[in-house]
This record gives structure tokens, C-alpha cells and sequence, in this order.
């Protein structure tokens, strides 16, 4: 089984009107209900969880990590993010949806500002598969549509990633660069793109299909219990 803990900030969802009817019961139960099947186990934590969802008891049963955040990514202390980061290095998997563009782990992970272009619109994204044989793609097609997205582009300001596997366009013609993949020493991240709180995207089959696929390849090979820089003595003189 893949233990995987669904991460929601779960803010906007109780403020917002449009929000709480796209995704009454949060985010992150949208997501849990979708995962969850025969070789996929879930939880879910949020903000409001002690130690913000995210002791060390929580990460050290994780295998992969999602995180959903936009307006409270200052809420979680600098030193939880650090200790997310680190269970990456690690080993285990993390996945950044949408917003978590801007959260203090993935940009901890990345080293960059991971600033991008935005404009909220409702625009139409297609979303164009550009990496096939990539295991994440697996079971999307060529491409696929977003009736409505709020458009993210270009320049993102993001490392050069191992592989971008999906491409976005939008009506208004910009693209960028939507499911990105990297390895920060044990651990693997994917960046996927769609998933604003208003428009629904999470209700998407080939989303779902491609968050599915994402854990799969997320989960860890290796796991360390520290991160160690370890001293060490010439072959033979042990
Ligand atoms: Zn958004």
C-alpha cells in the first residue's frame, strides 16, 4: 500500500461562497476520495491539525506527500517546511497542486522564487501531453480540456525541471509549463498545474488520473531515517 496524506491548507473553503459549493467538504476530501483504491491509502491534514498536520509521526508514515495552499502559505512556520523538505530528501514523494507553486516547502525544495505570470479569468486550458511515455501520462490522451482555469504562464520561475510532461494553453494564448517533474537527492516531486479553488478541476477525470499516476511514481525507493554527512574511514583501515 501507498500511504499518502492529502495536505489542504483548507482556508478558502470556508469563507468563500463559491468556494465551500465547489468543494464543500474541502479540497483535500475531493482528492482523498478520488486516490483512495486498492494499492492507495489516504489521509488527510490540514492547517488547523496539531502541528499544522504535519508531525513528525505523520511524514515518517507518509510515502507521498500532496499539498494544496494559496492564501495562508505564511500560516505554516518556516521550521515545519523545513522538516517537509527534509522527509523529502529523504525519500518521500512530494506532490505540489496549483498554489503549492508559492508554499514554503516547494520553494524550499526548489531554491527559486517559483514567481509566474496569472490572471483569473475562467479561461478554457488545454493541456497538451508532451511527454507520453512518461509513467505519469499514462491513460491521458494527446491532450485534454479545462472548461475553466485560472491561466498560470510563462516565465515561471521555477529550476529547469528533470522533465515537463504537460504542456497548458490557454484561450488567451499564453502556455506553461504544467506537470514538471524533479529529484531532490532520495526523494521525487511532480508540479501539476490545475486546481483552482473556484473552477473545479479536481472533479476532472484525467486530473485525477494524473494525481493517481503521479503517487504511484512519487513513492519512495529508499527511505532514510536521517540525513547523515558521515565520516568515514579509507577501505581497508576500518
Ligand atoms: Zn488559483
Amino acid at each position: 500500500m501507498i500511504k499518502v496524506t492529502v495536505w489542504n491548507e483548507f482556508e478558502h473553503e470556508k469563507i468563500d461562497e463559491t468556494v465551500k459549493k465547489m468543494y464543500p467538504n474541502g479540497i483535500h476530501s475531493v482528492i482523498a476520495d478520488f486516490l483512495k483504491c486498492d494499492d492507495i491509502q489516504v489521509r488527510t491534514a490540514t492547517l488547523d491539525d496539531e502541528e499544522y498536520g504535519l508531525t513528525e509521526e505523520v511524514l515518517a508514515d507518509t510515502d507521498v506527500l500532496i499539498w494544496w495552499g494559496h492564501m495562508a502559505h505564511h500560516k505554516v512556520p518556516d521550521e515545519i517546511a523545513w522538516r517537509v523538505r527534509d522527509a523529502v530528501l529523504k525519500g518521500m514523494g512530494f506532490i505540489g497542486l496549483h498554489s503549492a507553486h508559492h508554499s514554503k516547502p516547494f520553494r524550499f525544495l526548489m531554491g527559486t522564487s517559483c514567481n509566474l505570470s496569472w490572471r483569473e479569468d475562467g479561461d478554457m486550458e488545454r493541456i497538451w501531453t508532451i511527454n507520453p511515455a512518461h509513467p505519469i501520462a499514462q491513460g491521458i490522451g494527446r491532450y485534454f480540456e479545462l472548461e475553466h482555469e485560472e491561466t498560470y504562464a510563462e516565465p515561471f520561475r521555477i529550476p529547469e525541471p528533470d522533465e515537463v510532461i504537460f504542456m497548458g494553453w490557454y484561450e488567451g494564448g499564453e502556455v506553461f509549463r504544467s506537470g514538471c517533474t524533479y529529484h531532490r537527492e532520495n526523494g521525487r516531486i511532480f508540479y501539476f498545474q490545475p486546481g483552482h479553488e473556484t473552477f473545479g478541476a479536481f472533479y476532472n477525470p484525467n486530473v485525477q488520473t494524473i494525481i493517481r499516476n503521479a503517487v504511484r511514481w512519487a513513492k519512495p525507493v529508499i527511505r532514510l531515517e536521517e540525513l547523515e554527512c558521515p565520516h568515514i574511514k579509507k577501505i581497508g583501515t576500518e
